[in-house]
């Protein structure tokens, strides 16, 4: 946990969100922004910065994270159409939450990529 990490107050509960999964290792809520009709954050429990940041020992937290993306997204009702998982990483990309977090967006036509 780092203490002033957005995502982690989010997950100590200091900051409200609307969760949508939760486990022992892994959280997901709608972003408080959404670019599509359905936008959710997938993220770690433990502090991760970034990919780049990831230990082999992260393996298993990373199937679960995509895994976890998969569910949601079947549970928001857009398996059947469609939608993107994607991770922001550094300036470049946009990244502005340095807590490792999976976009699970879809609900409409993505545009393409960059
Ligand atoms: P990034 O740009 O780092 O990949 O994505 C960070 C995401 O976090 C953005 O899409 C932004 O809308 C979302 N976000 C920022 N602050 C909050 C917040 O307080 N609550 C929620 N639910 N999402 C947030
Ligand atoms: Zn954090």
């Amino acid at each position: 946990m780092s203490h002033n990490c957005l995502f982690c107050r989010i997950i100590r509960g200091e900051i409200p969100s609307t969760q949508v999964y939760s486990d022992d290792r892994t959280l997901a809520f709608r972003d408080i922004h959404p670019v599509a009709p359905v936008h959710l954050l997938v993220i770690p429990k433990e502090h991760v910065e970034l990919i780049a940041s990831t230990r082999p020992e992260h393996e298993p937290l990373l199937g679960r994270l995509m895994r976890v993306a998969a569910q949601v997204a079947r549970e928001a009702g857009v398996d059947g159409t469609g939608y993107r998982v994607t991770v922001n990483q550094g300036a470049d990309a946009g990244q502005q939450v340095d807590h490792l977090h999976l976009h699970v967006l879809g609900g409409r036509r993505l545009g393409g990529m960059g």
